[in-house]
């Protein structure tokens, strides 16, 4: 994208007054009369407050752009490089500084050009002539190879960070390059892009030699990316501290980049800085051997421990859909990116499990629950005794219309819910009968059914809901159907905001999920169903 876009974009948007711009370029700031010292604009960043009103900075004309356009140009494709006016100027200027102090270094009888990593000459002389010839505008002053452009951006992105006026970028650049490419590359080469990869590690990016990759640590590769194992472990564990969420990647990366920093990294602008620059990475790491037999190990472990017995399976729609299923003490036993939530979906994706888990399982708590699914889920689960609806399902639904935060609605529901999972050690199978198999229910008395409307109309009056909430015993099971239908009207009629809200937030946020409403009555119903079911 170019500044020009961006700025465009900017000043076509509603929230242009909330957005701020600052340079980190100190080269260009010292051009640019008028503007702000640095540090007094950092100064400003700090003291922001989301509100203020007015323009801190006069407003660039958008004519000179071109300059940082072309600097933001290496975010777009970062196989193409190109460094921005004020650091060319500072290349321009380190060439013709060498050209004319002529301090070359002498190693191994040989004359080395300070701003190459490697190429030497025997003749003094010839070093001038080589930097006269190649090290020209044509190639950003820098003839061995992008490589080398990439690493000195880099450089410069982390002295404008930090804001630094350096120089010297081609030479620092080659120091660098000298120090992690072992052996040294023959000094009769100018180009050496080829002859080197980048390696990832956890203190950060390096350049290395290609020939020696396999000398040291062991690598994995993806692309024509390498990482270390030491990398590999900070990207898994920067993803489990980020909770594996949907926007983990994007606050990985900067937690990556910390961590090289805060290893005294320069270079860490070689980082990929874009999300689909990370994802292949992260896959390799994700389906590497190691990961795998870990995972392989510990779904072994979770089945010694018969985490299998009872599961719950949800395939809720959130970014995309994903079948998660987990496990007696809520371990997560598979994640599955699935196409649908179709029975046959469900099966397919379960049958991926190891079969010594199928066969320990026992009892699937599903949020969609049917006799269909569960003939389903027989043919791969031979052990499967029931199949029931998931209690706590309602819940997630009810807090997905509050930002996932707890309400007092929602712990009320959720202590209610709280009942459907307690256990009386007195009332055993023949208490509770046979299981519901799914056929047509029990009809509901006159009483229940007018119960069950004031789920629907909130009717049932605040003292009485106080009191069915207040005086119920949480800590045994629902006994009756009624129990059930009266507690969900209670909940109906004391926090009619909320449930209008989640009603109206589960709808719009999955097709997968009815809203709370009919979600409230549906599992009033289906649960009293189930303790009715064999009577
Ligand atoms: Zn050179
Ligand atoms: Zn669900």
């Amino acid at each position: 994208m170019s500044l020009r876009t961006f700025r465009n974009g900017i000043a076509g948007c509603v929230d242009e007054n909330s957005i701020v711009g600052f340079a980190v370029e100190p080269g260009e700031r010292k051009e640019r009369s008028g503007l702000p010292s640095l540090a007094s604009s950092l100064d400003t960043l700090l003291e922001l407050r989301a509100g203020a009103k007015g323009s801190e900075y006069p407003r660039p004309d958008d004519d000179q752009s071109s300059a940082d356009a072309s600097a933001c140009g290496e975010e777009e494709d970062e196989s193409v490089v190109s460094p921005g006016q004020a650091l060319l100027a500072k290349l321009k200027a380190e060439v013709q500084v060498t050209l004319e102090e002529k301090l070359f270094p002498k190693v191994d009888e040989k004359y080395r050009c300070p701003l190459c990593p490697f190429r030497a000459f025997a003749k003094l002389t010839r070093v001038s002539q080589h930097i006269a010839k190649y090290h020209t505008v044509k190639v950003q002053f820098c003839p061995s190879g992008t490589k080398q452009v990439k690493l000195l951006l880099a450089l410069y992105d982390e002295d404008c960070m930090r804001g630094k006026d350096g120089q010297n970028y081609l030479q620092r650049s080659s120091d660098t390059l000298r120090q992690t490419v072992a052996p040294s590359l023959l000094s009769s080469r100018t180009d050496i892009d080829k002859f080197i990869r980048i390696v990832f590690t956890a203190a950060g990016p390096v350049y290395r030699n290609l020939d020696a990759l396999t000398d040291g640590e062991p690598l994995r590769r993806v692309r024509n990316i390498y990482y270390t194992r030491c990398f590999a472990h900070l990207v898994v564990r920067e993803m489990l501290l980020c909770n594996a969420k949907a926007t983990w990647l994007k606050a990985m990366i900067p937690r990556v980049t910390q961590e090289a920093v805060a290893r005294n990294c320069l270079t860490t602008s070689l980082l990929p800085s874009n999300v689909k620059d990370w994802w292949p990475i992260v896959e390799d790491i994700f389906t590497s051997p190691r990961l795998s037999d870990r995972k392989d190990s510990l779904l072994q472990e979770a089945v010694q421990h018969e985490e299998f017995v009872a599961i719950s399976i949800d395939a809720t729609m959130r970014c995309s859909q994903v079948l998660t299923v987990r496990g007696r003490t809520n371990a997560v036993l598979l994640l599955h990116a699935v196409p649908s939530e179709a029975a046959e979906v469900i099966v397919t994706a379960l049958a991926e499990l190891p079969a010594h888990a199928l066969a320990q399982i026992q009892f699937i708590a599903s949020d969609s629950p049917s006799s269909a699914l569960a003939r389903q889920l027989r043919r791969v689960c031979p052990n499967l005794v029931m199949l029931s609806l998931d209690p706590v399902h309602l819940a997630f639904a009810w807090e997905y219309s509050t930002w996932k935060k707890r309400t007092p609605g929602s712990k009320a529901l959720r202590a209610v819910l709280s009942k459907l999972s307690v256990r009386d050690p007195q009332a055993t199978a023949e208490h509770w009968g046979c299981v519901y198999e799914g056929t047509a229910p029990p009809e509901l008395t006159p009483r229940e059914q007018a119960q069950r409307d004031r789920i629907k109309d909130g009717g049932m009056p605040l003292r009485a809901a106080k009191q069915t909430l207040h005086t119920m015993d949480y800590s045994v099971p629902f006994y009756d159907r009624m129990e059930i239908v009266k507690a969900f009207a209670a909940l109906s009629a004391l926090y009619p905001e909320e449930v209008a809200k989640a009603a109206l937030g589960a709808n719009a946020g999955s097709q997968a999920d009815d809203g709370v409403l009919s979600g409230l009555v549906n599992l009033a119903v289906l649960k009293a169903l189930e303790l009715r079911g064999g009577a």
